[in-house]
């Protein structure tokens, strides 16, 4: 099927623009065909091929400007996207990283991550599973290694699970992954998550390094207690996890015991961080670093957060808790909110506070989490390490 898009539309996709947007197009079918069509120019003229689908973000992808979409193209790009990540597959220390990222690799729609010799796909929208066969046959072609798969269908599909096996070996539970020489215990089939969030590997590494040795930790929003078991690797002196969902505290409790930490320097709490601030407020705690990470939007009872309105908050009630001289971790995965205006979020809840501040450093997206330097809005993670003093 031939798809006609606006002239405007014609210009971004030619030169490399890989999202469709609905009013890129000049005559929307009624249903979306369910295989690879062929964008054109007004009068016709070929741009790429590609597909489209309803998914969270924009209605397609264009995939391929030269090739037909056949077994080969699909060879093409797992290949130089395993060349890209080869830094990771020689590196003995790491055993969980990405290896296909969406658009970053030219594949929008997909992503698959390595965890030891286990894969993970993820498909985000209903077209592109519907070519999952050919997609998943060219992977083996290229990833020999991985020798079996799970899947994580991230479109509301009828009839399918969240997660499933998708094919050859079966993982253990838990399977226990190395990153920067720490271990974590990892769920391969249990949900969409894993049990570890592999964009985060950098700022884990800082902490792995040090950046808060000998410091008291307060890690907020904190999963399954990843960046405490860094922070505890790293030789801080104590940890304090939260999050309000209950399995967190036997998560976090099990990625503390597979790395033999002592668990009496470990607190692991069940509780609305908005609930803590109060809390360590009302007993007089501090923290020497507070590690703020929370989901780009929650509902908590009536609160809704968004990274938008509530980030400042976050930042406002972490000086509250905060040693005179301390620092906080501030991470968001909010696609919609560019660095510069997290800066900005962060910076004025700082100078709200009367506190002095320094940026120590930035992280955005780690190099296995490839980001398409025609679809720069790709590269979602922004943290911020700061120095406070009040
Ligand atoms: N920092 C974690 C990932 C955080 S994912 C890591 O690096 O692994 C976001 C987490 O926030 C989820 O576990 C969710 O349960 C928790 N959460 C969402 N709203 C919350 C709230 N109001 N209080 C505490 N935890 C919250």
């Amino acid at each position: 099927m031939k798809i006609q898009v606006t002239k405007q539309a014609a210009a971004k996709f030619l030169s490399g623009y890989p999202l469709v947007q609905e009013e890129d197009i000049q005559k929307l079918p009624a249903d979306f065909p369910k295989d690879w069509v062929e964008f054109a120019d007004s009068s016709g003229r070929f741009i790429a091929y590609g597909y489209l689908a309803k998914q969270n973000k924009g209605i397609g992808w264009l995939l391929s400007w030269k090739e037909a979409i056949t077994a080969a193209f699909f060879e093409g790009i797992f290949q130089e996207a395993k060349e890209a990540r080869q830094s990771f597959s020689y590196d003995d220390n790491t055993s969980a990283y990405r290896l296909i990222n969406g658009e970053g690799d030219g594949l929008g729609g997909l992503t698959v991550d390595r965890y030891n010799e286990f894969a993970v796909f993820s498909w985000y929208n209903e077209t592109i599973y519907a070519y999952r066969e050919i997609i998943v046959d060219s992977f083996r072609e290229v990833f020999g290694e991985i020798d079996g798969a799970y899947e994580k269908i991230r479109f509301s599909g009828k009839g399918l699970p969240e997660s499933q096996h998708l094919f050859g070996k079966e993982a253990k539970e838990p399977l226990l992954v190395t990153e920067n020489g720490v271990t974590y215990a990892t769920y391969l089939n249990e949900g969409l998550m894993t049990g570890i969030f592999l964009d985060q590997k950098e700022v884990r590494s800082e902490l792995i390094n040090g950046y808060a040795v000998g410091e008291s930790v307060l890690n907020m929003f904190s999963y399954t207690g990843a960046f405490s078991v860094a922070a505890a690797m790293g030789g801080s002196s104590e940890t304090t996890s939260v999050d309000l969902a209950k399995r967190s505290y036997g998560k976090t409790t099990e990625q503390f015991e597979v790395n033999q930490l002592p668990l009496e320097s470990q607190r692991i709490v069940v509780m609305d961080v908005f609930e803590y601030f109060k809390y360590a407020k009302r007993k007089e705690l501090t923290y020497d670093c507070i590690v703020l990470d929370p989901p780009s939007f929650a509902r908590n009872k009536k609160k809704v957060f968004t990274v938008a309105k509530n980030y400042g908050e976050l930042i406002e009630q972490s000086i509250d808790i905060l040693s005179d001289k301390g620092s906080i971790i501030a991470s968001t995965n909010a696609a919609n909110i560019s660095l510069g205006r997290f800066k900005k979020i962060v910076i004025e809840a700082l100078e709200a506070k009367n506190v002095s501040y320094k940026i120590d450093k930035i992280y955005q997206l780690p190099a296995d989490f490839k980001v398409n330097p025609q679809f720069p809005e790709g590269s979602y993670l922004k943290v911020l390490f700061l120095s406070v003093e009040k």
